[in-house]
């Protein structure tokens, strides 16, 4: 009892001290909600070289099973820079799992506003003159605000213009490439190396590298990555791996200079250099509460040059030449053509170092009114289990599932919403695969065998089973449920 109370006393005593103390002069963490940042006009002011450093927060947040969309009453905030895969979460979670930055030093902790702090803190906190080798100290590195990415050294905004090179101009290229003018060979000559060099200078400015054992995230739902290519990507002898990616938006990515291929196709086709992320050559990656979108760039905005349509995007996650152990959860992917190819060829050296990689998961994901590729596989064993994909109004729609060689979709509990204008024997697009899983697809409050319509409608069947079965899977949730919960959870969290 005398001992409780001397305990009691003790405890008052530090109290009391503590709230005497004066408040300690650090920054805010980079938990707390920061003021509103303008999403437009770059600072004309120039910028400091160095990324500033986030203090590390009093008490470390444990890592924490985090595949939950927020739920509607107040819950503490999380530091979700510290959080890692839960065990079991997909593909990633396999052997040690995926934690990211998770174990950074306080030192290598960052919260950065624009491309000069994000490509410095990217490298060990020193702006490189250039990025192609990023650091892979374990580093958390918080977004705050809008950073865009096609921007100089002072934040200035680029445009397009701004990056020619050699005489290129847009309308001189289609002068020289125009098929009346050309024929149907591929383009060669002086405008197509001046629209590479005026490339070259765009894929600088934009282009980011991020190492291995590393955490990005927004600090909250404003956080944006604006005209970006998140190149993720290490060798075939050295592997990067360990990478983290959540609650960002990722918006606009551009390429100014598209390639005009008179081969690609019967018309001929514009083809364009950047994803939104692109991982190669890479294992344990963790995507997870973002959004990915063309809002300003969106395809219905740019010309049509040759009768073709200008493309300016490639895909949004791309999965290719060899990397592995990949889980897409809880992600937004909206108003964008070519989304997620998984496997890049048939043939040649990556179909060679793609066999028994390409492993990926993609649970709880929006899919809003895209066009292709959700995905589309060659090689890999992708659990697809308890996405929504919505079709409606978009006359570019192609297909969802892209079988493609040698692929092993193991797909479950996902529900489609689509209109009159979708051919549900179309849901389904072989690309040369043979074997498809499919099990409990919803479409419009109907059960759907979308195999069996896209066999009975071709002649070539695809068999109704894989060679594999998922086992790093925490929770399917039943059909019933997949659009409401895929609605309010996916995409950044707050
Ligand atoms: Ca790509
Ligand atoms: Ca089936």
């Amino acid at each position: 009892m005398f001992r409780s109370l001397l305990l009691c006393l003790l405890v008052l005593v530090i109290v009391l001290t503590a709230c005497a103390s004066p408040t300690p002069t650090v920054t805010p963490v980079p938990t707390q909600a920061p003021t509103a940042v303008p999403t437009v006009a770059p600072t004309p002011t120039s910028v400091p070289p160095t990324a500033t450093k986030a203090p590390p927060t009093a008490t470390p947040v444990p890592p924490t099973a985090t595949s939950v969309p927020p739920t509607a009453t107040a819950v503490p905030k999380r530091d979700l820079g510290k959080e890692t895969l839960a065990p079991n979460d997909g593909w990633a979670a396999e052997g040690k799992g995926t934690t990211g930055g998770s174990a950074a030093k306080s030192e290598n902790v960052y919260t950065v506003r624009n491309r000069k702090e994000l490509i410095a803190a990217l490298n060990d906190g020193k702006y490189p003159a250039a990025s192609t080798t990023p650091s892979n100290t374990a580093k958390i590195i918080y977004v705050d605000g809008t950073i865009d990415l096609n921007v100089d050294d002072s934040n200035k905004a680029l445009t397009c213009i701004d990056y020619q090179k050699e005489g290129y101009t847009i309308q001189a290229y289609n002068a020289a490439f125009d098929p009346a003018v050309w024929g149907k060979k591929v383009v060669s000559g002086t405008l197509e190396t001046a629209r590479v060099a005026s490339q070259k200078t765009q894929d600088e400015r934009v282009r980011v590298r991020v190492g291995s054992n590393t955490t990005i995230v927004g600090v909250d739902a404003k956080a944006t990555i604006k005209g970006g290519w998140f190149d993720i990507r290490g060798t075939a002898t050295a592997p990067l791996n360990n990478i983290i990616v959540r609650n960002l938006t990722f918006q606009d990515t551009y390429d100014c200079f598209p390639q005009w291929d008179p081969t690609d196709g019967t018309d001929g086709n514009w083809n364009s250099q950047y994803d939104m992320i692109s991982l190669r050559y890479v294992d344990h990656v963790w995507i997870d509460h973002n959004t990915f979108q063309d809002v300003e760039t969106e395809d219905s905005k740019a010309p049509t040059y040759f009768g073709r349509h200008f493309e300016m995007h490639d895909g949004t996650v791309d999965i290719t030449n060899a990397a592995d152990l990949v889980t897409v959860s809880w992600n937004k992917f909206a108003n964008h053509d070519k989304t997620m190819l998984i496997g890049s060829s048939d043939s040649g050296s990556t179909a060679a170092g793609d066999k028994g990689k390409l492993r990926v998961t993609l649970h709880h994901n929006f899919f809003d009114n895209l066009g292709q590729r959700t995905p589309r596989v060659r090689f890999g064993q992708v659990h697809v289990y308890n996405n929504y994909y919505r079709v409606i109004n978009n006359p570019k729609y192609g297909y969802s599932f892209g079988v493609g060689i040698e692929s092993q979709i193991y797909a479950e509990n996902n529900y489609f919403k689509t209109d009159d204008k979708v051919a549900l024997d179309k849901v389904i697009g072989n690309y040369k695969g043979t074997m498809l899983y499919i099990a409990s697809t919803r479409v419009n409050d109907q059960d759907v065998d979308l195999l069996a319509l896209h066999n009975a409608a071709n002649q070539t069947k695809i068999a109704d089973k894989v060679a594999w079965k998922p086992t790093l899977v925490i929770k399917v949730d039943p059909i019933a449920t997949v659009i409401s919960t895929v609605e309010s959870g996916a995409g950044p969290i707050r």
